[in-house]
């Protein structure tokens, strides 16, 4: 069993992040530059996959944002994809984000990471223009890989991506691997977190709840069921000698994450979160300013506005968690309802979309 000098959950709940959450100010924004993407993976929820015309945010505007990300002071950007490394001006974006004062993470699914791009990655974390990587492979178990993605073989490819990047001299505590739990991923979720610490030295290993969205709305069959979700959950916080990681139902982010996040798409809508449906965007800053979008709905933002119901509303678990709000409303269609997708909760079914 690995254990290390420090328990990472530690830095979710770092003493910074809880003052932001308790003063109600923003902390992380999760950011699409672009919807360009190589992957195949059919749970797309940006919808990268299927897009024959990927849209970027062009610099100009990007540059904007994080001017009025600085003034309300927003601290760290994780930028989502697509594949942020696609962007043409992506190193530039990070520098400019330096210049500003904002920390930043960027996540991909390997493919982009040839030699001479990881190169360019581990620079750019020397220069701290960025503070972490994460990489993104669902499964490393084959039979289970082929069944998430169109193109099976690009599970190769991705690892060597991962292995460019190590090489290059990126520190592998430093990289942030992530998997969407699906119905067909739990099935060998033993086998792909042991793979990420074992063998790739990963600290911590991200598991997102699949939710049927975006391309993933029409694969009903990658439910995940509630025993596959607490199997996961319970397995990994074992791996990290950690309990806390069994303490937050179906969520990754934390209460402190999710109260202070907002998420922007690459057509410009600001959103609580990337996983809720775009049609409940506050704004789009093609139109407004992000500034002012921010200001006129942060309690909307922020999700200050729902008043949470059933066990997520009393539950001894409320210092770090009240339940992942898209879970409720994607599964059940109710946005302050229980989680149905965690184990603590005695209204959760094993299944809903079957
Ligand atoms: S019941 Fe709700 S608040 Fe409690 S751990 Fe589960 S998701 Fe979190
Ligand atoms: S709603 Fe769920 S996925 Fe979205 S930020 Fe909150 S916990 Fe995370």
């Amino acid at each position: 069993m690995a254990t290390y000098r420090e328990d990472i959950f530690d830095k979710y709940i770092s003493p910074r992040k809880v003052r932001a959450w308790k003063e109600k100010r923003p902390y992380y924004i999760d950011w699409e530059l672009t919807t360009k993407c190589p992957h195949t993976c059919k749970f797309c929820f940006s919808n990268s996959d299927a897009n024959p015309n990927p849209q970027y945010m062009p610099k100009e505007k990007v540059f904007e944002v994080l001017d009025d990300l600085a003034t309300l002071g927003f601290c760290q950007i994780y930028w989502d994809g697509g594949e942020s490394l696609l962007h043409p001006d992506f190193f530039e974006i990070l520098a400019y984000a330096s210049h500003v004062g904002i920390g930043c993470g960027a996540f991909s699914g390997g493919l982009p990471l040839t030699r001479s791009m990881s190169k360019k990655v581990v620079e750019a974390y020397q220069k701290r223009y960025l503070n972490v990587f994460g990489i993104h492979i669902d499964s490393i178990n084959p039979e289970v890989f082929a069944r998430l993605h169109s193109n099976p073989k690009e599970l190769s490819a991705r690892i060597q991506g991962y292995k460019n990047l190590l090489e290059a001299g990126f520190l592998r505590e430093r990289i942030l691997p992530c998997i969407t739990l699906t119905g067909p991923a739990a099935e060998a979720i033993e086998e792909t977190i042991d793979w990420y610490v074992d063998e790739m030295g990963a600290r911590f290993v991200e598991m997102s709840v699949f939710k049927p969205m975006g391309s993933g709305s029409i694969k009903r069959a990658l439910e995940p069921s509630l025993s596959d979700v607490k199997r996961a959950f319970e397995y990994r916080a074992k791996k990290f000698n950690s309990p806390n990681w069994a303490r937050m139902g179906s969520t990754e982010c934390t209460t402190i994450q999710c109260r202070t996040n907002v998420y922007l798409t690459v057509d410009g809508l600001v959103m609580r979160c990337g996983q809720m449906p775009r049609e409940m965007a506050s704004g789009n800053v093609y139109q407004q300013r992000f500034y002012d979008i921010y200001q006129q709905h942060k309690e909307t933002i922020s999700m200050r506005d729902i008043s949470v119901k059933g066990k997520c509303a009393q539950c001894e678990n409320n210092d770090i968690c009240v339940g992942c709000r898209a879970a409720a409303l994607h599964y059940t269609g109710d946005l302050a309802g229980p989680d149905p997708k965690c184990w603590l909760n005695p209204e959760a079914q094993e299944k809903y979309l079957a």
